[in-house]
């Protein structure tokens, strides 16, 4: 890929036909993978990216537990092939920064104190790259997070902002990453704050405040995508399948939930006494197969907890 003579053409559009404040489109699915807690396949522009979510179950080995929390693991991985030139298959310094910030990026939504030493493992494997792998992970680990039903104060969005040619632009693709002024991938909550943050090149101050302007509705955007996707995930269940297929044990029957972007949990007498039935609410703004309670540690992890061989090199903090 050589660089472009010019960015915009004389109407203001980018090479591939966008205005400065569009995202690329982005189509996501939900669980679809049988052997994961959670999953989500999320395509955007060029890149495809799978997530997968396991757990909250058993940290092992042991000694790596935390007795007040879950710990999140989360590794950000491009498959050799995703890209022009092969990538050497395995960590380089690379994904290791952007596991680690991806994980922070997580932290102040995720329950962890939830599941006191468990773990919580994200995989965000890039299949196809063309510029914003970063981003396009955290969108697709939010889904999966919420797919596997933990607990969260809300998703987390990301997006890139940057400068080329000396004007802004949302989402930058392939050419403008490459040889663009400046790149700044941002993650927020839904509300709004920022939980990643991260810049090549240079912006002014004035540069630097529109261009978190532009990401944060470029962020909303997102959350609106990632919302109807889990929507229609879970909207295209009778409230009979998803008391069959998710009957969570809970010690305490009188949980009261939901602060978060989860399907409420409520007791329902015709169950046996010490379980919790997830239902959903026609008029439910809130998405996902989100639940929590309030009083901690009510759910045991996995039992499948035998991974002895984890590493505590693996564990991202
Ligand atoms: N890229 C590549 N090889 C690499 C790393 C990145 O070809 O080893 C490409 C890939 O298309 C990626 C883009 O460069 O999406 C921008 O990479 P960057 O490090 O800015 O991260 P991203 O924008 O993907 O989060």
């Amino acid at each position: 890929m050589s660089k472009p003579e010019k960015f915009f053409d004389e109407n203001g559009l980018r090479l591939d036909g966008r205005r400065v404040d569009e995202i690329r489109p982005m189509k996501i699915e939900v669980g679809v993978l049988s052997r994961a807690d959670g999953s989500c396949y999320l395509e955007w522009g060029n890149n495809k990216v799978l997530a997968g979510v396991f757990g909250p179950r058993e940290l092992h080995p042991r000694r790596m537990q935390r007795p007040d929390t879950a710990i999140v693991r989360y590794r950000y991985n491009m498959a050799a092939f995703s890209v022009e030139d092969r990538i050497r298959p395995g960590p380089n310094r690379r994904s290791t920064e952007i596991s680690k910030v991806s994980r922070e990026a997580f932290e102040p939504v995720v329950m962890t104190h939830l599941y006191p030493s468990a773990v919580i493992d994200v995989f965000a494997e890039v299949l196809q790259a063309d510029a914003g792998t970063r981003t396009a992970a955290i969108n697709a680990a939010a889904i999966a997070l919420a797919d596997a039903g933990i607990p969260m104060k809300g998703l987390v969005s990301a997006c890139a902002v940057g400068k080329v040619d000396g004007k802004l632009v949302l989402d930058l693709g392939k050419e403008e990453d490459n040889y663009g002024d400046a790149d700044l991938p941002v993650a927020m909550t839904q509300d709004g704050d920022i939980t990643l943050i991260q810049m090549d090149g240079n912006l002014t101050q004035d540069e630097f405040k529109e261009a978190m302007e532009m990401v944060k509705v470029g962020g909303k955007q997102i959350l609106e995508i990632q919302r109807e996707a889990l929507k229609s995930k879970f909207s295209q269940f009778k409230t009979e399948e998803i008391e069959e297929a998710a009957v969570i044990e809970t010690p305490e029957p009188d949980a009261t939930i939901d602060e978060t972007v989860g399907i409420e949990t409520e007791v329902d007498e015709s169950v046996e006494t010490d379980t919790e039935v997830i239902e959903t609410e026609d008029d439910n703004e809130k998405v996902g197969a989100v639940f929590v309670e309030d009083d901690a540690n009510d759910k045991e992890p996995d039992e499948n907890t035998d991974d002895e061989d984890v590493e505590e090199g693996e564990i991202n903090e």
